[in-house]
């Protein structure tokens, strides 16, 4: 019997999660991430403690990308190589794409990313590839009760079978055109042939995997009408300060239906859902709309709706503006690496 530790951290953000699909899942898709960062903190948020901190915000766990997997295989922060569950086995995950044949996520295939390094590293190669991915794979395929050559379905292109990379989901017109993981295992002289036959060997010995469920620490306990205090107090400040209006009751500690009004209107500015209610996302968007981490506010501004008020929205406006380019010039760019092989 071989053993795996999965931890468990679900993309409450994703736009996956929120649609939330269930669908019968008869395989798995393995990918690979094709940019140098083998960090897991790039794509899994928020920080456990063991993940470390993304500064960029830009993780899959976002409710504007659409790429989500249902796991990840990465390093720590610390190094090690770990698994991390982001989403439900049986929540329709988007990682391959649509082919003249398919879409692999419709088809019911279970997904994970491997986060690539520079492809130079046969130690990163070892562990990340053959060791914990093969086990994640066959622990899966042991859940669905299937083996690596069990035919999900037939296509006109030949057999999906129940474990593909994107370069052979996409081979049998089920995928987008992506080179993932088969170029990265052909740097150490294999293709993914020997890793199904690694699955199988895993599936003979069996996989035990003990879940380590994600509990956060730093919870924060969602602010609403009714609520009050010092807490709200910062959240009006902010809201002032991101050129939102408070113009009846300032920054006086109560959230009623002014700051619920105004906390709506930010939203609004930003693309988060629209809720009215204070939560994790929209702290940290607030947080963002006023630069760089600059500790307290200055009290100065809570009845404030001067001219550094707007200058703040357009501020807020203009990171996000910046943090969509990025992700599109990064998706660009992945394509690219794919494209060059
Ligand atoms: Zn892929």
């Amino acid at each position: 019997m071989r053993s795996l530790t999965i931890y468990r951290l679900f993309f409450t953000d994703s736009k996956c999660y929120h649609q939330g699909t269930i669908q019968a899942q008869h395989g798995v898709q393995v990918h690979s991430t094709g940019a140098n960062n083998p960090y897991l903190k790039r794509y899994v948020q928020p920080d456990d403690g063991r993940l470390g901190k993304n500064i960029y915000n830009n993780s899959h766990n976002n409710p504007k990308g659409t790429v989500c997997a249902n796991a990840y295989v990465g390093k720590l922060q610390d190094g090690t190589v770990a698994v991390y569950q982001t989403l439900p086995w049986d929540m329709r995950c988007w990682l391959s794409g649509q082919g003249r044949n398919g879409n692999g996520n419709r088809m019911g295939y279970i997904g994970f990313e491997i986060c690539e390094d520079n492809c130079e590293n046969r130690a990163y190669f070892q562990e990340a590839v053959m060791d914990k991915a093969v086990l994640l794979t066959a622990y899966l395929c042991q859940m669905l009760n299937v083996e690596p050559w069990t035919v999900v379905q037939e296509t006109p292109d030949g057999p999906a079978y129940a474990v593909m990379d994107h370069i052979s989901l996409h081979n049998v017109g089920c995928a987008s055109n992506h080179g993932d993981i088969g170029l990265w295992m052909r740097k150490f002289g294999m293709n993914f042939e020997d890793f199904r036959r690694a699955v199988d060997d895993a599936l003979d010995e069996g996989v035990d995997v003990t879940y380590i469920d994600f509990e956060r620490k730093d919870a924060m306990v969602p602010l609403k009408k009714g609520a009050s205090g010092d807490r709200v107090r910062q959240l009006q400040e902010m809201l002032l300060q991101a050129g939102m209006r408070l113009p009846r009751c300032g920054a006086d500690g109560q959230f009623g239906h002014e700051t619920a009004a105004a906390v709506l209107a930010f939203q609004t500015s930003c693309g988060l859902p629209e809720t009215g209610v204070c939560d994790e996302s929209t702290w940290q968007a607030l947080t963002a709309a006023r630069g760089n981490d600059t500790g307290p506010s200055s009290p100065a501004v809570i009845h404030s709706s001067d001219a550094g008020a707007p200058r703040s929205a357009a501020v807020a406006g203009a990171l996000q503006a910046m943090r969509t380019a990025l992700e599109t010039l990064e998706d660009a760019w992945k394509e690219a690496q794919h494209a060059a092989e």
